[in-house]
């Protein structure tokens, strides 16, 4: 079986930016959101379904766009509305392609309010829809920074303890920037991926919680690329070797849309470590004209990677479901 671990409803039929857009108006509880089995059936047939066919994976862990998630919008009531809402919507794409998609959380964050808040929403999720983790924003502001760091005790440390309780991970996920330095996918997503990373080396949150994982999205930012120098900055900070620190912990996706980014991947970064996904259909949708293949399809790079059939296997499906225990239970209670 081949896991793309990472990927969104970015195809979502447009009444759902309407209700959104309602939303962004000042109007926290517009009317009830109307979609169709059969429209999802066509943006998930046209788009996601379409592309794992033709590129060879089988199932998706699925949630809504990581964009859209917009935690800087409005109060904490608006965000418990919209994730509400975005997560039902998972949940009926998962319904409609039980064999395809299986669910993963939007959290209703908002800037100074604590993530226990988020709590019952992730209990909802993988209780009552069978989700398997969730997408944690390290900064809700959407590119101010203004919450604690992931590491502090008192703001984020019950919501760990749920997420360990529950057994499921969250992948470290930023949303939109709305701070003009910042491209959002191009600066925004990598500095929330490289600043976790560079956070978590220098806590002791997995003392704290031995069985909590991440996943750092988009290939582990700078992280791998610049293994030498994390290394060493934790090193002269008296930290532990990494093995010890994080490695039972942190994991890297693969979206880093070409092959030397995989090639260092996979020699950089323990094969045990790693997860593919393609984040397809996302925010790199060309055609790479050294290729002629998509920048996306990053299977093709997994499959080229100077590695064993064995880690390869590691990679597309192991690992992934080793850092999501609850994902054979819940796919086999969806078909
Ligand atoms: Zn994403």
């Amino acid at each position: 079986m081949i896991i793309d671990c990472h990927g969104h409803y970015t195809t979502a039929p447009k009444e759902l930016q309407a209700f959104r857009d309602e939303q962004i108006k000042g109007n926290d509880t517009p009317a009830p959101l109307k979609i169709s089995d059969d429209q999802i059936r066509e943006t998930i047939q046209n788009g996601q379904l379409k592309m794992q066919q033709e590129r060879g994976s089988d199932i998706t862990i699925f949630s809504p766009r990581a964009a859209g998630m917009g935690h800087h919008i409005g109060t904490g009531k608006t965000s418990e509305v919209w994730t509400d809402v975005c997560n039902t919507l998972i949940h009926r794409v998962v319904k409609l392609f039980p064999k395809n998609f299986i669910g993963v959380a939007q959290l209703p964050q908002t800037p100074g309010v604590p993530p226990s808040n988020s709590i019952k929403e992730l209990e909802r999720c993988v209780k009552e829809f069978g989700f398997v983790g969730c997408n944690l924003n390290p900064d809700p502001s959407g590119g101010k920074w203004t919450d604690p760091p992931m590491t502090d005790k008192k703001w984020w440390y019950p919501f760990y303890e749920k997420m360990v309780e529950l057994d499921v991970p969250a992948m470290v996920h930023v949303s939109m920037s709305c701070n003009p330095n910042f491209h959002t996918t191009g600066a925004h997503y990598i500095n929330g991926d490289t600043t976790a990373f560079m956070q978590f080396i220098m806590s002791d949150i997995f003392k704290d919680f031995p069985t909590l994982r991440f996943i750092i999205p988009h290939g582990g930012g700078a992280a791998p690329y610049h293994w030498g120098r994390y290394r060493g900055l934790a090193q002269d900070q008296k930290r532990p070797p990494f093995d010890e620190l994080l490695l039972k912990n942190v994991f890297f996706d693969t979206c880093v849309y070409h092959q030397p980014g995989i090639d260092l991947l996979t020699k950089v970064v323990p094969i045990d470590n790693i997860l593919f996904a393609s984040e397809m259909i996302g925010a790199v949708r060309g055609i790479d004209p050294n290729t002629g293949h998509h920048y996306d399809d990053t299977k093709r790079y997994i499959d080229k990677a100077p590695i064993s059939e064995a880690d390869r296997k590691k990679i597309f499906e192991t690992n992934t479901k080793k850092v999501f225990p609850r994902f054979d239970k819940s796919y086999a209670a969806n078909n």
